[in-house]
């Protein structure tokens, strides 16, 4: 195997509940008429300046760079990327990164993973060089852009640290995930390990494929007794391959500048450990407790993890006493079952928690079956309601009554003699075609570990 290193420069969209840009008031929308979303600030009109910075924005970097194992700077100062280029109105971006900048964190560790830096900036317009139109709408929306050290050894690691990625900041909703993000990808391998940057990677599938791609590239050129250079090139999702863009000696100078218009930033000891206190346990270290503690199936424990709604309905079932193995079953198989049937997220369900919480503890203490459990939760996913009173309003009860279980056995067995006949001479199966008749008869409400002792008996 060759050795190989790859580092990576991750942007993505800062969510926020107030959606409001960076530097204005303007509402942040992927999906508006262009140019709708915009003001005197983001259009850089002469004479705006920029507000203070969108408090919430800065929360959200801070709890990202915590979540990373990040040290926080406590001071925030914005610099000036000057670059040329019809999508920045003011000729410079805004960010947080650069010569004179101090990162909001910096030398952090996820998973094995050093993090180089955490920081802010603002995305540029949108500008389509065939119309030469320039779309506004997103000018200044919030970016988080994650620099990793060149620590990845391998694209399974690769590919594995980015799905954990993904999870740990879905758990603190940080990333709005439908705008996508916008990555560059550094690889180099022996012997000389000249760094190639690949620039427009614009999902978590294409940073594999352009890592596993560029790596392939490069030792066709080692093995061929040929230098690699060091370059940048870009990805292009189409052919599925990097392309030159520029060399090394023609790389741009940014000439950054502290911002004059904007102040720097500080952030308190206080409002630091105010943030931490507020995250959530990580989503590899809940897997890992799921595991040990209450025993379940790491398969099961992976897939609970990885949604914190899952997780958090988990964990609430078993501190209402549901026994694990129970709670396993209908967080991950039903629950997910009729997301699935409905096409929507588990979010986006009509069920709460606490619904589900009252059918499985309704099955554990043997009051309904678990088929008509499953109705329930079919029904809940496009209703709401109690459900222990509709249990009770609908009489699905679970037959515990002994005769009238005795009597649907009868009742079955003295409508199939042909099935007797076949239990009589050893076939086991017609057993369970008498069961399928009490279940039918019984409306799914008897209990099968209680019609199978029953149905002997009667049959002796
Ligand atoms: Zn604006």
């Amino acid at each position: 195997m060759v050795k190989i290193k790859i580092g990576l420069e991750i942007h993505g969209y800062i969510k926020t509940d107030s959606t409001k840009k960076l530097f204005c008031n303007c509402n942040i929308s992927h999906e508006e008429e262009p140019n709708t979303n915009i003001c005197p600030v983001c259009t850089a009109q002469p004479g705006s300046k920029p507000m203070a910075p969108n408090k919430e924005a800065i929360d959200k970097i801070v709890a990202i760079g915590l979540m990373l194992g990040c040290k926080i700077n406590q001071k925030m100062l914005f610099q000036r990327k000057h670059y040329s280029w019809p999508d920045l109105p003011t000729g410079y971006q805004k960010t947080i990164s650069g010569s004179f900048a101090e990162p909001v964190g910096v030398n952090g560790n996820f998973l094995d993973i050093g993090i180089t830096d955490v920081h802010l900036e603002e995305d540029p317009a949108r500008w389509d060089p065939v119309s030469g139109c320039v779309d506004y709408n997103r000018s200044g929306f919030p970016l988080v852009e994650i620099v990793t050290d060149p620590d990845f050894t391998s694209i399974d690691q690769l590919r594995d640290w980015l799905k954990n990625l993904v999870t740990t900041l879905s758990y603190i909703d940080a990333i709005d995930k439908e705008a996508g993000i916008k990555s560059d990808v550094n690889v180099s391998i022996e012997p000389k390990y000249q760094r190639v940057e690949v620039k427009n990677v614009n999902s978590y599938s294409s940073i594999v494929s352009s890592a596993e791609y560029e790596v392939q590239r490069q030792l066709e050129l080692v093995n061929k007794g040929l230098d690699v250079k060091q370059e940048t090139r870009t990805w292009d999702d189409e052919s599925q391959t990097t392309k030159f863009m520029r060399s090394k000696e023609n790389a741009q100078d940014y000439m950054f500048i502290p911002d004059p218009d904007l102040p720097i930033i500080k952030i308190s000891t206080q409002e630091i450990e105010k943030i931490a206190k507020s995250l959530p346990e990580k989503p590899f270290e809940k897997k890992e407790r799921f595991v040990k503690s209450l025993k379940i199936e790491e398969d099961d424990a992976s897939v609970i993890s990885s949604n914190i709604y899952l997780a958090e309905t988990f964990e609430e079932a078993i501190k209402n006493k549901v026994e694990p193995k129970l709670a396993v079953r209908w967080v991950r198989r039903e629950l997910l079952r009729v997301a699935n049937f409905q096409k929507k997220e588990i979010e986006d369900l009509p069920i709460t928690k606490n619904n589900l919480i009252d059918i499985m503890t309704l099955i554990q203490e043997k009051k309904i079956t678990e088929k008509v459990g499953q109705k329930i939760i079919e029904e809940l996913s496009v209703n709401t309601f109690d459900v222990k009173t509709y249990v009770k309003d609908n009489k699905l009860e679970a037959v515990s009554d002994s005769s009238a279980l005795e009597n649907f056995c009868k009742e079955a067995i003295s409508e199939n003699p042909k099935a007797i006949e076949d239990f009589k001479s050893g076939k086991e199966s017609a057993l369970n075609f008498l069961l399928g008749q009490v279940m039918r008869k019984s409306r799914g409400q008897a209990v099968p570990n209680d019609v199978i002792p029953m149905l002997k008996k009667l049959l002796k």
